[in-house]
């Protein structure tokens, strides 16, 4: 089956399906709500019911459009123009799905952005033989090795208590789309509520309908006698701290895996944990699904296809080379 590596996505001409686009196209699977991945106003949409509500959400359908959604759920297969497609769990945001396709007897699988275990907030990734697999790159450098989730949890409590006890403010920096819901599910859920800036409280209601609780959070409001740990979007730690507040901050990314994180970011503290597979886990996932052929996009796609290659498999770097902060 041929399948194009474009700018603007990945298309497989013989099913016109294009796999993640950024600009509209005909029909399009979206592997999960980030907006690098879920954007634009496609004629028809095939994604988890999930993904589907979140980018509905993020992208709304102007007056008088219309817009066709074919939901594929996790294990849920439908016919598509002589092909079979299959939605597979995957490990990274709520809803996130790998896509199974099976055309003239090959099994492709892409996987979107993926980590293996379950994160904070989410399920953990199905894995099933192929024998091609598209896999993303994001962290592919032996360097980034991540806490499990549970650790990570542990971490952002004990920060914020032992942040507070100090007379300090803790605050979290976490992107908008799956990192802030986790950060304030952990702490809330540790008894510890916190103040909640708009870009991450305006998607809990999604996490909510899937049963994840946040008791106790509020939303964030400029206040100068603000104590609460607060969760924010990066960049915007000074502008939303309380002015006269003396604050701590931690960032919680698989960017804080390298030191060089501390002083990029302005956080104290760094936590390294990712929606995204470490290096580790990434070749785990490839063996473990015995394919023959790896198609590698995004992140540091060249090193680790190079790496691949050495140690037998059939891989290239297929992707855009670049390694970009997923919001
Ligand atoms: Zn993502």
């Amino acid at each position: 089956m041929e399948i194009l590596f474009r700018p603007e996505g990945i298309y497989v001409p013989a099913l016109d399906l294009w796999l993640d686009p950024r600009t509209p196209v005909e029909y399009a699977w979206l592997s999960h709500a980030h907006s690098d991945h879920a954007r634009g106003l496609h004629r028809t949409v095939i994604a988890t019911r999930i993904t589907a509500g979140i980018y509905r959400h993020r992208w709304p359908l102007p007056e008088g459009r219309t817009q066709e959604v074919l939901r594929l759920d996790p294990g849920e297969t439908m016919e598509f123009r002589g092909a079979r497609l299959t939605a597979l769990r995957a490990a990274h945001i709520l809803g996130a799905a790998q896509l199974l396709i099976e055309y003239q007897g090959e099994r492709t699988v892409y996987t979107g952005d993926i980590k293996l275990a379950a994160p904070i907030c989410g399920w953990a990734t199905e894995i099933v033989p192929c024998d091609r697999l598209i896999i993303e790159s994001t962290f592919a450098l032996p360097i980034y090795d991540f806490l499990p989730a549970a650790e990570a949890k542990e971490r952002m409590v004990r920060f914020a208590a032992e942040s507070m006890a100090a007379g300090l403010v803790p605050v979290f920096l976490g992107y908008g789309l799956g990192r802030g819901q986790e950060i304030v599910h952990t702490l809330t859920e540790a008894g510890l509520p916190c103040a909640v800036h708009g870009a991450i409280a305006g998607l809990i209601p999604y996490y909510e309908a899937e049963g994840v609780e946040f008791p106790g959070w509020a939303p964030y409001e400029r206040r100068k006698d603000e104590t609460r740990p607060l969760v924010v979007t990066p960049g915007l730690q000074d502008s939303l701290a309380a002015p006269a507040a003396r604050v701590r901050v931690a960032l919680v990314s698989g960017w804080a895996a390298v030191d060089s994180a501390r002083a990029r970011s302005g956080a104290d503290v760094l936590i390294p944990y990712s929606d995204h597979a470490g290096f580790g886990e990434l070749l785990e996932i490839v063996e473990r699904t015995g394919a023959r052929r790896v198609e590698i996009v995004h992140g540091y796609a060249e090193p680790f296809a190079r790496l691949l290659r050495q140690r037998g498999w059939d891989a290239v770097a297929a992707g855009p080379g670049t390694a970009e902060v997923q919001v």
